[in-house]
């Protein structure tokens, strides 16, 4: 019997059938993963330790998403008690610790996102003053991120540069529905960031036609968490921004349509310039942070904006038959390198297209969290409650399962205005 590679299960699943999620068994699912957490995952400074990405105000996080999708009102209070009591202890953890201003920036990893998600947990709270206090915090931060290279391993990516922070501002104003920052601001981010990119791009000896490049710790990472897809991702999202200045509009295009004709490969992108431009030393990674299920973002965004091209769309649909067949990640059930990343990956197909393959595809991988096979087979990743490698991330998953036609990648909504 196979059991697939190292990296990932064998797909044992029809590639189509019919889409029906079971919304009983999947809340219940939901709940088992919600309740696991919280029974052993004590809001304590020791569990404060990688902000949203893997420490508990990610957990306030899904706590606060589930509330706002409406799906276990008789949770609801239960649900935000506990949103509360995460998110004032990663504020006080963030006090205490008393970081360089730039490094506060930090959308997944430090105050940055632990304040967004302050924000809207008081928010729901109705606690104004609250919320309004952690928002002047928030754009307190945006002048430590202006200046060009505010970080010396790379100051644009998700996690810790400005594409993060451009993405809590998105996600405030969406939910809050206040302007966070003045326009002129957001457009002097956005036009940084790519003024950051084109420089490092001179700098490169290679003769690719695209404008804009950059580097994380040194590694030119193509994907969403470090990568020139992800920074791509986050200027997309702020239409205004490009309509007004078609220069930079014209870079973005060119560098989302040089990952597409000269990156792609085997329905894949290389997790980084050197692997893509060097085939047979690329490794081939389908996970959100690095691969097919975290570039599709981009190029979904780019079919987005760019007037609807088919060609964005038909490099989603190779990337999501890739995850298809080498999605069920043995890294765990996470967003960022599991089968919660993956299972994302059909939602996101299943808004853009509307087919109902991709809701069955979906409902497989949710399934298979399930079973007996992935149970044993797969690693217990390092933090196993967290959003982005564990549990709370897969319930918020298991939630947009439910609610396909509203299904967004966590804190990085591609459909947003
Ligand atoms: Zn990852």
């Amino acid at each position: 019997m196979s059991y697939g590679s190292t990296r990932y299960f064998k797909n044992p699943y029809n590639n189509d059938g019919a889409a029906e999620v079971s919304q009983e068994l999947f809340k219940a699912r939901t709940l088992t993963c919600v309740d696991h957490i919280l029974k052993n995952l004590p809001p304590t400074h020791e569990n404060c330790d990688g902000g949203l990405y893997v420490g508990i105000s990610g957990v306030a996080y899904t706590l606060y998403y589930l509330v706002k999708c409406g799906l276990f009102p008789g949770h609801n209070e239960r649900f935000l008690t506990a949103a509360k009591n995460y998110i004032v202890v990663a504020l006080d953890y963030c006090r205490r610790r008393n970081k360089r201003p730039q490094d506060q920036v930090s959308f997944l990893l430090e105050n940055g996102g632990v304040y967004v998600i302050a924000c809207l947990i008081f928010h729901k709270l109705q606690d104004y003053q609250k919320r309004d206090q952690y928002l002047d915090e928030y754009r307190h931060l945006a002048a430590y991120c202006e200046p060009l290279s505010f970080l010396d391993n790379g100051s644009d990516e998700i996690f810790v540069g400005r594409a993060g922070y451009l993405f809590g501002v998105l996600l405030l104003q969406r939910d809050l529905s206040i302007e966070i920052l003045p326009e002129e601001k957001v457009n002097l981010l956005c036009l940084t960031t790519l003024e950051s990119g084109r420089k490092f791009r001179s700098k490169l000896k290679f003769d690719g036609s695209i404008p804009l490049m950059y580097a994380y710790h040194g590694a030119l990472y193509l994907g969403s968490a470090h990568g020139i897809a992800g920074i791509l991702q986050a200027i997309l999202s702020f239409p205004n921004f490009l309509n007004a200045d078609a220069n930079s509009a014209k870079a973005v295009k060119s560098s989302v349509d040089y990952l597409l004709d000269q990156c792609f490969r085997n329905g894949n992108v290389a997790s980084d310039l050197d692997a893509a431009l060097n085939p047979g030393r690329e490794r081939m990674l389908v996970h959100w942070c690095h691969g097919a299920a975290g570039v599709i973002y981009t190029f979904a965004r780019a079919y987005l904006v760019f007037g609807k091209d088919e060609r964005y769309l038909n490099a989603c649909r190779e990337l999501a038959e890739t995850v298809w067949q080498k999605g069920l990640l043995r890294k765990g059930p996470g967003i960022c390198h599991g089968v919660a990343g993956s299972g994302y990956v059909f939602l996101l197909m299943y808004r853009l297209t509307g087919e109902q393959k991709y809701l069955y595809q979906a409902e497989r991988f949710g399934g298979f969290m399930f079973t007996e096979k992935f149970s044993e087979g797969a690693r217990t990743p390092d933090s196993p409650l967290s959003l982005f490698e564990g549990l709370a991330g897969t319930a918020c998953f298991l939630n947009d399962l439910m609610q396909p036609t509203k299904a967004e990648f966590p804190l990085l909504d591609v459909f947003v205005d």
